[in-house]
């Protein structure tokens, strides 16, 4: 589909143009396997000499429609789905990263993501060095060392609410011969296209706005194809032969474009199986659909709740970058001038008890671990998501102890305000 097509159009119709006679919505192949004449033809496909299906794990044509859509959104070169945004950000780190290797992140990023890199991957040899999100260039470049692999970090850090410096990430990568990889999640295609700032891979956890209503766990990885993994002699994992697929040189034979998405797909998705059911590529491909217009929503919602909260007796403190005088208002404004998100952050008086009361008394806003969905939804993440972290760690990630991160939907924002008002005063 032509790029230049504006996002509103590829939300609805990138990624999948029928022929004549074609169903017009996005087949479900619910398929395992694909049908071949001859092994010769099926080796060819192992061999990856042609492009075709042969199992599900490894590829599925429901998922790779829906994955070129998110691809279009973000005006990337390549894309796959994977079974949640965990996997998603997993596999774009370990497929350049591995045993001995080194990565430098923000500290303001999801706790999933935060447990993943610092504990996980961690056992597995990859070791981590976590940087405010509002670092200096300076304090970012000394992060760096020889053997460091990867810069990543969040465009609205989950559920810190910091706006990365995307450029300045992208500055301090590239003059070390690095690639940015970021999670747009929160911001989503609609209101910031991480390429145009200079980010090499954007994933997501489909799971939250893509979708939407909250109903298929999913991921994406998004690749740009302008990084040149030859040049630093640091990505021997994508310029040498893989012995473990009949010794394919994935930069040789598959180039910028599509090395990165290839190798992942080939030798991760091949060995760990994180794969997208196509029934969930699906239900994802619906909920692109209308991502722009519940997108304005949401950020229509979070403003109006924002500033109420803002003026309220029992909040102490409310963090939406898009508020003026928010400590990310500047960046908000410069990387998403369109509006940030619909989750806003804000912390009640009377600390943690009161905190427990006021979600107690809201009625509307249902208590959930999920974020950004079509539904409001709030968290109070010291006692839930990020429970695993003590206090430093928490605050490194932006977390207080009294901090209730509330996902306007897309309902009224009257309702949402009138049930925000009754659970408030019941903490007088
Ligand atoms: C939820 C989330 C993830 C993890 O995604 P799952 O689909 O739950 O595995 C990663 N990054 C961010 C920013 C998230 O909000």
């Amino acid at each position: 589909m032509d790029k230049k097509l504006r996002i509103e159009t590829r939300c609805v119709q990138g990624g999948y143009t029928p022929g004549n006679g074609e169903p017009r919505q996005i087949p479900i192949i619910q398929s395992t396997t694909f049908k071949y004449s001859t092994s010769e033809d099926m080796g060819k496909l192992f061999d990856l000499e042609a492009s075709g299906y042969f199992y599900s794990r490894l590829q599925n044509p429901t998922c790779d429609t829906v994955a070129a859509r998110i691809c279009a959104l973000e005006g990337g070169s390549a894309a796959m789905l994977t079974s949640s945004g965990q996997a998603a950000n997993f596999f774009a780190v370990f497929n350049i990263a591995s045993n001995g290797d080194h990565v430098v992140a923000s500290s303001a990023i999801y706790g999933g993501t935060y447990n993943l890199f610092a504990v996980t991957m961690k056992r597995m040899g990859v070791d981590f060095t976590f940087v405010a999100p509002n670092c200096t260039e300076d304090e970012l470049r000394a992060a760096i060392r020889p053997n460091t692999k990867a810069v990543f970090g969040e465009t609205i850090a989950n559920p810190a609410l910091a706006v990365l410096d995307i450029e300045l990430y992208a500055r301090v990568a590239h003059e070390n011969g690095l690639p940015l990889i970021i999670d747009n999640t929160f911001a989503t295609p609609v209101n910031c296209r991480p390429f145009e700032w200079g980010a090499d891979i954007v994933t997501h956890s489909t799971t939250k706005y893509m979708d939407g209503h909250g109903s298929a766990v999913g991921g994406c990885i998004v690749d740009a194809g302008k990084f040149d993994w030859a040049a630093s002699g640091k990505f021997d994992c994508l310029c040498t032969p893989d012995e473990s697929y009949h010794g394919v040189n994935y930069y040789e034979r598959f180039g910028k474009e599509g090395a990165f998405i290839t190798k992942a797909t080939a030798q991760l998705m091949r060995d760990f199986g994180c794969t997208q059911s196509p029934q969930s590529a699906f239900l994802l491909g619906l909920g692109l659909e209308s991502l722009h217009v519940r997108m304005q929503r949401h950020c229509e919602n979070a403003m109006a709740v924002a500033k109420f909260l803002k003026s309220h007796k029992n909040v102490t403190w409310v963090r939406y970058p898009d508020l003026e005088g928010d400590e990310y208002y500047e960046l908000a404004k410069k990387y998403l001038p369109n509006g940030s998100c619909g989750v806003v952050s804000f912390g009640v008086k009377g600390g943690r008890a009161a905190a427990e009361k006021f979600m107690k008394n809201m009625k509307l806003g249902a208590i959930e671990t999920h974020v950004a969905d079509a539904r409001t939804c709030c968290l109070h993440p010291a006692s839930a998501t990020h429970r695993q972290m003590n206090d430093d760690e928490l605050r490194a990630a932006g977390v207080s102890p009294d901090l209730i991160r509330y996902s306007c939907g897309i309902e009224s924002a009257e309702d949402l305000i009138e049930d925000l008002a009754e659970a408030l005063a019941s903490i007088d």
